[in-house]
C-alpha cells in the first residue's frame, strides 16, 4: 500500500556519532510536519555501530524503516535503494548528518503542493567545509554547467524532494555509475527550488575523502557530458595530421635521406597511423553510442 504523504531517505555510512541527535531532530521537525511520513534509513555496509543504533531507534517508532545493504555501495547507490523503496507521494532525500536541517523541508513541501515535481534544496552558505572543498565544489557546478546539455541547478546537492510520478522515472533508469543531480534534471519535471544555509556536520567527519569525489566529478562528466569523446576524436584529427607528415618525413628520409636503420620506417608508419586511428574511431564510436543512449 502507497503511503499519502512523505518519505526521507537517508543514507547513513558510518554514522554512529550523529544518529540520536538525528533521531531527535527528525522527532521536532515531524511534529511540525503536515504529512503522515515514513523515513528509510539506509545503512551503507556501516563498519561501525550505525546500523545497531537505527535498528534501535526504529523498534521505538513505527514510522522508521531501516534497509540494510550487505556492503559499502557508496552514496548515490544508497539513495538509489531508498528511493526503489520509499512508498511516499513525496520524496526527500536528505543526509545523515545534519548538514542539511530537516526544516527546510516544510518550504520544499509547500513547493511540492502548489505542483511542483521537484524541489532543489540550493545552498546559499556552507558552513564549516573547508576551502578547498569549497572551491572545487563551486568550480565544478560551474564546469558541469558549461558541459552538459541539460540544464542542472548550481550549488544544488542531492537534498531535494521529488514527487512520486518523478520517483517512478527516476527508478526506471538503472545506470551503473549514477550522477543522480544530473538524471533528475534529465527528467524534464517541472521543478523549482528553495534556499538553505548548510550547516556543520553535527559530528564526525566527511565520509566523501577526496578519491570518492574525484569519481563522484568523473561519473558526472562522462555520465552527462560527450565533451570528453568529442576530444577524443579531434586529438585522432591532429594526430593523425601529425602522422601522415611524419609518414612523408619518414619515407622521404628513407629514399633521399643519409639512410635509416632497416624497419625503422615501417614501424613510424604503423605507430603513428594506428594510434590516430584508435583514437579517431574511439571519438567516433563513443559520440555514435552516446546519441544512441540519449534518444
Ligand atoms: N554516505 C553513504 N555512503 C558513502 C558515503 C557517504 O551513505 O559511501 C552518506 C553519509 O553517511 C551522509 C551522506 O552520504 O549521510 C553524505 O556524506 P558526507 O556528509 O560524508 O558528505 P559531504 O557532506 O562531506 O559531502
Ligand atoms: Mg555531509
Amino acid at each position: 500500500m502507497s503511503l499519502k504523504g512523505l518519505s526521507l531517505v537517508i543514507p547513513v555510512y558510518n554514522e554512529e556519532p550523529v544518529i540520536p541527535e538525528l533521531d531527535k531532530r527528525l522527532k521536532s521537525f515531524f511534529e511540525t510536519c503536515p504529512l503522515d511520513y515514513e523515513v528509510v534509513f539506509v545503512n551503507d555496509g556501516s563498519a561501525d555501530r550505525s546500523l545497531e543504533l537505527l535498528k534501535n531507534i526504529s523498534a521505538q517508532n513505527s514510522h522508521y524503516k531501516v534497509l540494510a545493504l550487505s556492503r559499502n555501495v557508496g552514496h548515490q547507490n544508497a539513495i538509489t535503494a531508498g528511493m526503489d523503496h520509499a512508498q511516499g507521494d513525496a520524496v526527500v532525500v536528505i543526509d545523515a548528518d545534519l548538514q542539511d536541517p530537516p526544516e527546510v523541508i516544510l518550504e520544499m513541501i509547500r513547493k511540492w503542493q502548489e505542483g511542483f515535481d521537484i524541489v532543489y534544496a540550493i545552498r546559499s552558505e556552507r558552513e564549516g567545509e573547508s576551502i578547498f572543498k569549497k572551491i572545487t565544489a563551486s568550480l565544478f557546478y560551474r564546469l558541469m554547467q558549461k558541459l552538459v546539455g541539460i540544464k542542472m541547478p548550481l550549488d544544488a546537492g542531492d537534498f531535494r524532494l521529488m514527487s512520486r510520478r518523478a520517483i517512478v522515472v527516476l527508478s526506471s533508469l538503472r545506470e551503473s555509475n549514477r550522477f543522480i543531480r544530473g538524471l533528475v534534471a534529465w527528467t524534464g519535471f517541472r521543478s523549482t527550488a528553495v534556499y538553505y544555509k548548510r550547516e556543520k556536520r553535527f559530528a564526525g567527519s566527511t565520509k566523501y575523502p577526496l578519491r570518492k569525489m574525484i569519481k563522484f566529478a568523473f561519473d558526472g562528466v562522462t555520465n552527462f557530458s560527450t565533451i570528453p569523446l568529442r576530444v577524443a576524436t579531434w586529438l585522432g584529427l591532429f594526430s593523425g595530421l601529425v602522422a601522415l607528415t611524419a609518414a612523408g618525413w619518414a619515407v622521404y628520409e628513407k629514399f633521399f635521406g643519409e639512410g635509416v636503420v632497416q624497419g625503422w620506417t615501417t614501424i613510424m608508419l604503423a605507430v603513428a597511423l594506428g594510434a590516430s586511428a584508435q583514437l579517431l574511431m574511439i571519438g567516433i564510436w563513443g559520440n555514435t553510442l552516446a546519441g544512441f543512449l540519449r534518444k
